[in-house]
């Protein structure tokens, strides 16, 4: 998958320029790069005299604790008070409709949906793609469309883009963390932006509860050698018990990962989070470069990066595991 093409990024910006109403969307649980990427864009269009509506389509409707400093929150709306037949639709950081969770129709209702992705499993729904797995992040997208709309980049627009590049790169550790992603991130501190702050809201803010979560989590990792064809594995649960002694929620344990994949002696690293509200667990897969999770986790009926994936699963947790460990095996192997 290739950048989008001339003719696709004038289409984009002649339809979003003309719209008096255009409704956003990002994919459910959002992270940095979701919010970000569809708030940058709320605001920019909102300085320009757009009506604008954002929203996903997860209840309960909720801003993650992490991401509630960002400006223009107030464009979000409850899924039930979102347009029910957009004129216009942009969904950000979103590679499949059902991503959007209840949205998901607007695909169909709307006059036009206007794609916005970096995921390498995007299905190409909708009918104007700006799509580029090779890009660090939506956001990246986000702002090169804003570049086209001569839309000034203000601290409000900033604040969110710059939040969705240091989350989707790893705090500009990833692979994907080119030149132009320090040159946007550049042009980004540029208008004066707290980075110190924004940091530490998103990496280094947590209640109390979540050491002891942390804790527990690790404590019950395993190390399997032998899984991943030899490459090793290694995995963590966190039950629905732990969210509720912690008073914690889904979205608060997204770093479970990054702590568990630092086990030298696996490829893969999975934590496996029951979801209290769905009934279903959440699997978060990572990979060292060596094997491409977003294909495995497409095959289980998920979706995401080469490097960073997930999927959904209603089974219990033994046949969960049982399956990924199955995909892992046959997992195709990357080129060094
Ligand atoms: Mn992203």
């Amino acid at each position: 998958m290739s950048a989008p093409a001339e003719a696709a990024w004038q289409q984009a910006v002649e339809l979003l320029s003309g719209a008096d109403e255009v409704a956003l969307a990002c994919h459910v649980a959002p992270d940095g790069d979701a919010l970000g990427s569809m708030l940058a864009l709320g605001a920019a269009l909102r300085s320009r005299g757009t009506r604008v509506v954002a929203s996903w389509g997860g209840e309960p409707f909720e801003v993650p604790a992490a991401y509630s400093f960002l400006p223009a929150v107030d464009l979000l709306v409850p899924p039930s008070d979102f347009p029910a037949a957009p004129p216009v639709f942009v969904t950000l950081d979103t590679g499949s409709p059902d991503r959007l969770g209840s949205l998901e129709d607007r695909v169909g209702t709307s006059g036009c949906t206007v794609v916005i992705d970096h995921h390498a499993s995007n299905t190409r729904y909708g009918g104007l793609h700006l799509v580029d797995d090779t890009s660090a992040a939506t956001v990246v997208l986000v702002a090169a469309l804003l570049d086209r709309m001569g839309v000034a980049l203000t601290q409000e627009i900033a604040a969110p883009l710059y939040t969705g590049l240091v989350t989707d790169t790893g705090s500009f550790r990833y692979l994907a963390t080119t030149p132009s992603v320090h040159e946007l991130a550049a042009r980004l501190l540029a208008t004066g932006i707290r980075h110190d702050l924004i940091a530490r809201s998103i990496y280094d803010t947590a209640p109390f509860g979540w050491v002891g979560l942390l804790g527990r989590a690790c404590g019950r990792a395993e190390l399997e050698v032998d899984a991943v064809a030899g490459l090793g594995l290694v995995w963590t649960v966190v039950e629905s018990a732990d969210l509720s002694a912690s008073g914690l929620g889904l979205a608060d344990v997204e770093g479970v990962i990054d702590v568990i994949r630092t086990a030298q002696e696996a490829e893969v690293a999975v934590v496996v989070k029951a979801d209290p509200v769905a009934g279903d667990w959440k699997v978060s897969a990572r990979s060292k470069g060596a094997v491409d999770v977003g294909l495995v986790c497409t095959a289980l009926g998920g979706g995401g990066h080469r490097f960073a994936a997930g999927f959904s699963s209603g089974d219990d947790l033994a046949t969960t595991l049982g399956r990924l460990r199955a995909a892992l095996a046959d997992a195709p192997h990357l080129p060094a």
